[in-house]
């Protein structure tokens, strides 16, 4: 635990308070009655999933989880009631006539809706809808793996929308500090993984994390290649690569703002920065869009309820992407939505993408994602 600062350098505005006079303003109008349900989640514990370690003793660590009343929420067997109504399909359009067909995607139907199938190599388990035990931190086993890895469960969806299936060259373009590349790398499907971060501190952080999960062998340049470039650049040296891509842009990783000062991007310092994520997201996601190969899929998510951040981001890299003479289909996620339902608690009415709220009996989240096809 951090200790409390001193009254005399506490910050006179604190962030966390800039941050939701911020989300009151915005989300308020964006949730409506949404809003007070999701703002009291957010300010309360979070809730973890343990992704299981496949290159580990899985097996024995998976039976002791479900010991201790776990279960695997990807797991086909493992369904719930849905905790929010699955709502009907999406109607209408942005404003802009030309981005409107482009929903539609190339033959006119609205969106693809194609059926998702989720790896059944990515496991993460769990504690039941408002069971808030804490999971005991990981331990090694005999090759001194760690069996699982704590993350926010929805933060596995994004990799579950990616679809990735055997053979596929897949690039995680913002990476670290790894959860997401460490779950990629549980489908056991990926040919070439290509593994991105800006921030060398943070690349270096995703690097112990790999070395914690999974075998050396499996960590080989010729399977696996680790960067830290500006992903904004990443046309310059690839493009029309890879089978799939990741975009996890960095965001104003809304519960993160809400609750801690330190390194939050509400403080005073940040300001400009924080102006410009919308800017720098766009360019990652068109980024992701033009490395990706034509038949290719992009995921593009986020920890943030930001419209902003998230379908206009969406909406604006589809508009340059078909300037550039790219065109983009959005595939739908409701097959995930309908099967995940009874584990998060996603909210209704979106134009473009899923977003999972958090709730009190299920508090995960916030997550964005949406996922695209290129088409040429
Ligand atoms: N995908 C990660 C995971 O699951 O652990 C979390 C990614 S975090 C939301 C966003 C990341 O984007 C940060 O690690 C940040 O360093 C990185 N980032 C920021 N600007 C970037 C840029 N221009 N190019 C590549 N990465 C960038």
């Amino acid at each position: 635990r951090v200790k409390t600062k001193w009254a005399t350098s506490l910050p006179r505005y604190p962030a966390t308070n800039m941050a939701l006079q911020y989300f009151d303003a915005t989300y308020s109008l964006q949730l409506g009655r949404l809003w007070p349900s999701v703002r009291c989640s957010l300010l309360s514990e979070r809730k973890y999933g343990a992704l299981l370690n496949n290159f580990s003793d899985h097996q024995a660590v998976a039976s002791d989880l479900q010991e201790q009343g776990c279960w695997d929420f990807v797991s086909p067997a493992q369904l719930e009631a849905p905790l929010s109504p699955i709502r009907p399909e999406i109607e209408g359009g942005p404003e802009d006539v030309a981005e409107r067909s482009e929903l539609k995607g190339s033959h006119g139907s609205n969106q693809d809706n194609s059926p998702l199938s989720l790896s059944s190599n990515i496991r993460c388990f769990v504690f039941p809808r408002a069971d808030i035990t804490r999971f005991k931190s990981a331990r090694p086993d005999q090759t001194r793996l760690l069996g699982y890895y704590l993350m926010d469960a929805a933060s596995v969806l994004p990799c579950l929308a990616l679809d990735v299936q055997e053979g596929h060259s897949v690039l995680d373009l913002c990476a670290a500090p790894g959860g997401k590349t460490l779950a990629l790398l549980q489908t056991e499907a990926i040919r070439f993984l290509s593994v991105n971060d800006s921030s060398v501190a943070r690349t270096s952080r995703l690097k112990n994390v790999l070395h914690s999960f999974v075998p050396k062998h499996l960590l080989s340049t010729d399977r696996l290649r680790v960067t830290s470039f500006d992903g904004t650049q990443w046309s310059e040296f690839e493009r029309n690569t890879y089978d799939r891509v990741l975009v996890d842009v960095p965001c104003t990783t809304d519960r993160h703002s809400a609750t801690e000062e330190d390194n939050n991007i509400f403080s005073k310092i940040r300001t400009g920065e924080r102006k410009r994520l919308p800017q720098l997201q766009t360019d990652l996601l068109l980024a992701g869009i033009k490395a990706a190969c034509p038949g290719g899929e992009v995921v593009y998510s986020t920890c943030t309820l930001s419209q902003l951040q998230n379908q206009y981001v969406v909406q604006q890299a589809l508009h340059l992407a078909r300037q550039e003479g790219i065109h983009l289909q959005v595939v739908s996620l409701q097959p995930l939505v309908r099967r995940l339902g009874g584990t998060f608690h996603f909210a209704p009415d979106l134009l473009l993408g899923e977003m999972v709220v958090p709730h009190l009996t299920a508090n995960f989240g916030p997550l964005y994602m949406c996922r695209l096809r290129r088409l040429c």
